[in-house]
């Protein structure tokens, strides 16, 4: 399936060919920070699946609270986070509000839901995990 995306100014486009491997919201402390409060909803894909039809995001570079290194590309015009791409993984997390349609893009299962504010509701129907998920229970 052919997907697009791209920040909120345009300055940024990217696509894919490629199905994620799996979707997921993450609860945890940085990404509230980066949402304004709520969880990060992303697909993981593999990495070199995604490819700039449009400019070049400007990369942040940090450890992550799983305590990996990991870079988050951000459109340096209008801040618009991307995706992001922990080291020693094979795949990128790409927020599923970057790409144009994201209604078949809802998250199979929730991480970090013990960080997640008491006024957050963390909904049912997907596997919950307090932190990381055990590696079993990751995308395949
Ligand atoms: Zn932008």
């Amino acid at each position: 399936m052919h997907r697009e995306g791209g920040c909120a100014c345009g300055a940024i486009r990217f696509e894919t060919r490629t199905e994620p491997m799996g979707t997921g919201a993450c609860h945890c402390r940085d990404c509230q920070k980066f949402t304004g409060g709520g969880p990060n909803y992303v697909a993981l894909l593999p990495k070199g699946s995604v490819t700039l039809t449009r400019g070049e995001p400007s990369l942040a570079r940090a450890r992550a609270d799983s305590g990996t290194m990991t870079s988050r590309a951000f459109c340096a015009d209008c801040g618009t986070h991307l995706w992001g791409m922990p080291e020693h993984a094979p795949f990128m997390t790409v927020k599923v509000g970057a790409f144009d349609s994201s209604n078949d893009l809802g998250p199979q299962m929730h991480i970090y839901t013990a960080s997640a504010p008491a006024w957050h509701p963390v909904p049912g129907e997907a596997p919950c995990f307090a932190g990381m998920p055990p590696m079993d229970a990751r995308a395949d």
